[in-house]
């Protein structure tokens, strides 16, 4: 895989800075059952990469300690872990909104029995990736077969009244473009896949957040191989809208990787680019001071273009509707 780093690092991308703290992005480690081509984390079944049981408990801590309102559970596939139903039933004990990052093809794994029965008792909220309502093309992101099996797992997840009126069990849905493209109008996808789920699944979901690809990891990676990464930084460039750095989820977001230390979002996380906080070039989440946060410089780099190019992108999906 190429190193993407040196590639963004020198940037024009505008000067931003944080705000009050909302989110505690949490990964759990790199392992998934599956190895998407665009996964920005480099995920895959072999990966090894785990967070300790220390470093959960410095996560649960620091959640009760600040009264963090928000704590968003990714991976890898964070069902993977052994700590996970054990980490989401404390933080909903503490008050927090829980958010499941869910591939949907995990309730159908090994070991996981019992894994959506449990999301609906603890009312997390389940945001799903699914690039598509055509078999091929998920097929062709995601691995064969991972259409069929996301299809039944939205199914289960409907049964237990996620996506359905009244129930207040959320369910999102995460798009992706297959290539290097910007993401179709969030709101115009969202009739498309309602109507297309609807009609030949009988599947029904809450919204559907439109994402860019990153520029970063394995899709950044293989732009390079094909000689179009400086095309992709070019559309993301010029689809740039300055309204966009107002909502970026890094101004109200940490992110914690495995090894507990803490990013100004998985991105950064993923090129390595700490959250640098006092004297330390790299904070563990045991160490942040969460009441300095706000007004603290967000470290930027050329690949933050995805975020704010078009309607912009950010774990929540476009942001100019
Ligand atoms: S399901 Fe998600 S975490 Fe797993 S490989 Fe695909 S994109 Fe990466
Ligand atoms: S990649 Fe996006 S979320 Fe991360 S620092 Fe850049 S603008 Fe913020």
């Amino acid at each position: 895989m190429h190193a993407m780093l040196p590639l963004l690092k020198a940037t024009d991308f505008p000067a931003i800075r944080r705000k009050s703290l909302e989110t505690l992005q949490v990964n759990l480690g790199y392992r998934c059952n599956q190895s998407c081509t665009h996964c920005h984390v480099a995920a895959g079944p072999n990966r090894t990469e785990e967070m300790s049981s220390h470093n959960v408990e410095a996560v649960l801590a620091f959640l009760e300690t600040h009264r963090v309102p928000t704590l968003d559970v990714t991976g890898g596939a964070p069902e993977l872990h052994p700590l996970f139903r054990n980490l989401v039933s404390r933080a909903r004990a503490l008050g927090a909104r829980v958010i499941d990052r869910c591939n949907l093809t995990i309730l159908e794994e090994p070991g996981q029995a019992g894994l959506a029965e449990f999301l609906t008792a603890e009312r997390v909220e389940v945001i799903a990736s699914l690039p598509c309502y055509l078999e091929d093309n998920v097929d062709r992101q995601r691995g064969k077969g991972v259409f069929e099996a996301s299809i039944r797992a939205l199914k289960r997840l409907n049964a237990l009244g996620y996506g359905k009126p009244g129930t207040g069990l959320m369910l999102d849905l995460v798009y992706n473009p297959l290539g290097p493209t910007l993401p179709p109008p969030q709101s115009n996808l969202e009739i498309d896949f309602k109507r297309e789920l609807g009609t030949r699944f009988d599947c029904v979901f809450n919204r559907l957040y439109t994402l860019a690809n990153m520029p970063i990891q394995r899709f950044g990676s293989m732009l390079v191989s094909a000689g179009r990464f400086d095309e992709y930084m070019a559309l993301l460039r010029n689809a740039y809208q300055p309204a966009n750095l107002r909502h970026v989820m890094c101004r109200s977001l940490v992110s914690i990787d495995w090894q507990g230390f803490v990013y100004d979002c998985d991105f950064n996380q993923m090129l390595g680019m700490p959250l640098a906080q006092g004297r330390r070039t790299r904070t563990h989440i045991s160490q942040l001071d969460a009441a300095a946060l706000p007004g603290l410089p967000i470290r930027v780099a050329d690949h933050c273009y995805g975020c704010a190019a078009g309607q912009g992108s950010s774990c929540g999906g476009a942001l100019t509707v």
